[in-house]
């Protein structure tokens, strides 16, 4: 059998991994456009950041493709499908016949048509992260466009180095999609104490080389910022051109079934270039999901595999500023049980929606002790306890809560690393065969390898086994 897998992102490395552990004989050739290794995407806010370097971001050694008989085309990318003839046609006009081919081209970074706005770098790949590195050096003052998850950690990072920045958000506060207005106003106020000057209600109109013009419902016009560095953190967009021009369906993203097959049965599609069930995600968590369903069934490891989809939790990574938000944050008391805690001086804000007596959604801001509670709760859809103040403030020992973020109260089936669905009691299992610290665990599990957020938890987990077991650690 050929498989070939175009994109070597995040989704295409772990299907590549997927397939060859579970069929040592299946002809592999994956094609990324980027001449890199495959690396962790996530992570790169770290690397904009200057807490990690480009190296500690890879996800796989360079030999791996050898050593696994993989045929790794990197720097090339596909530029057509010929379906009748089941191929691919490369950039260096090879072409490479395929038996499944599958799709993982990801998402590019929206470019805003904005005068000048080729002096601006998007931040998606390890290029843009390099580009910016080496203008924040002698950066005199940053603009970040954009206040999602995305623009928050870049600008964040150039504060961390000492780059004076503005964030420009065109909505009226930070993170709309994730968080209500006083969310968006405390983790605001938040930002400013660390460094960086936000704008909301504003955007750029054009991009010089020192300053940038402003533009918003807010201004009478007129204004600039002095900025040497521009970074677009503007959203993304699904990458199918392939797959369009190809004709298969698309609609935002390759329209794929609960097998994540296209209209195709011979071309899959997963990662951010998918649309399942109506949805496009923007988390590593359903791709890496999807990557193990389609290596299921294309190796016939388990031909019964299918995705039905996530439930996602965003986790923000800029230091000093915790954030976790999840599922439906944004209804009103109309329309659900809203139980709040805002403590604006502080900086700390928590909120449960509920729905029929299930979480439906959650924000934690400035403190996160309950997110693994909240997360295990909103994940199973079960009934909550009727004392909600036990929920909100698991440390306080109320009671009440259903589960607990402590791995003694944590059930077995309690997902402790989101982006690997990875549950204490496989850790548990893990550490009965003989792991004892963090990196045996994700060496085995893969447990902290995607954003890195669970870390304390896992190990708080091995610390307690090797503490109720009397085993050193
Ligand atoms: C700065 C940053 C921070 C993030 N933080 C988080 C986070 O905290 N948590 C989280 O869950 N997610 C986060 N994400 C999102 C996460 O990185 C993505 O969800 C994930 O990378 C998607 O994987 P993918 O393989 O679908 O796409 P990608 O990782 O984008 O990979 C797609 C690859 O396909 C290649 N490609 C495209 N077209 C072709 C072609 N024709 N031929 C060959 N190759 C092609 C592209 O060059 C690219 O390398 C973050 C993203 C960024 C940029």
């Amino acid at each position: 059998m050929r498989l070939v897998v175009v994109g070597n992102g995040m989704a295409g490395s772990r299907l590549v991994n997927e397939v060859r552990a579970r069929d040592k004989d299946v002809r592999i050739t994956v094609f990324g456009a980027e001449a890199w290794q495959p690396y962790n995407r996530v992570l790169l806010s770290n690397v904009v950041a200057g807490t990690s370097s480009p190296d500690q971001v890879r996800l796989l050694d360079p030999r791996w493709y050898a050593e696994h008989d993989v045929t790794a085309r990197l720097g090339v990318a596909v530029t057509a499908i010929d379906r009748d003839c089941q191929t691919v046609v490369a950039a260096d006009g090879t072409r490479e016949p395929y038996d499944v081919l599958v799709l993982a081209t990801g998402s590019e970074a929206f470019v805003p048509p904005i005068p000048g706005v080729e002096r601006a770098t998007a931040f998606r790949t390890l290029d843009d992260c390099e580009r910016i590195r080496e203008a924040a050096a002698s950066a005199r003052g940053a603009v970040v466009v954009g206040g999602g998850l995305l623009g928050i950690e870049a600008a964040r990072g150039l504060a961390g180095r000492g780059v004076p920045v503005t964030l420009l958000h065109l909505a009226g506060h930070l993170m709309e999609r994730q968080l209500d207005e006083e969310a968006g106003l405390i983790l605001r106020e938040t930002l400013g104490a660390l460094g960086v000057a936000i704008r909301t209600g504003v955007t750029v109109s054009a991009i010089h080389e020192r300053h940038v013009e402003l533009a918003g419902g807010e201004l009478s016009g007129g204004e600039s910022i002095d900025a040497d560095l521009v970074v677009l953190a503007c959203g993304v967009r699904p990458v199918v051109g392939l797959a369009r021009d190809a004709g298969l369906e698309v609609g935002r993203g390759v329209v794929v079934d609960d097998e994540l097959r296209t209209d195709d049965p011979s071309i899959f599609a997963i990662g951010e270039c998918a649309q399942h069930a109506g949805r496009v995600y923007g988390l590593v968590a359903p791709g890496w999901e999807q990557a193990s369903v389609v290596a299921d069934l294309v190796t016939g490891a388990d031909k019964g595999a299918r995705y039905r989809g996530s439930r996602l939790v965003t986790r923000l990574k800029a230091k000093s500023v915790e954030l976790a938000a999840m599922g439906e944050t944004q209804l009103t008391e109309d329309e659900a049980e809203i139980v709040r805690f805002s403590h604006r001086h502080k900086g700390t804000y928590r909120k449960l929606v509920i729905r029929d007596g299930r979480l439906v959604g959650a924000i934690l801001l400035g403190e996160t002790s309950a997110v693994g509670t909240l997360t295990q709760l909103f994940d199973r859809g079960g009934p909550l306890p009727g004392d909600r103040t036990g929920l909100l403030f698991p440390d306080l020992g109320l009671g009440g809560a259903a589960v607990a973020d402590s791995p003694t109260r944590m059930p077995d089936s309690a997902r402790v690393c989101q982006c690997n669905n990875v549950t204490k009691g496989q850790i548990r299992a893990c550490w009965e065969s003989g792991a004892r610290d963090v990196e045996a665990v994700a060496a085995a599990t893969r447990a902290t390898t995607g954003c890195g957020g669970c870390r304390d938890a896992v190990e708080g987990i091995v610390g307690w086994l090797c503490e109720q077991e009397g085993v050193s650690a």
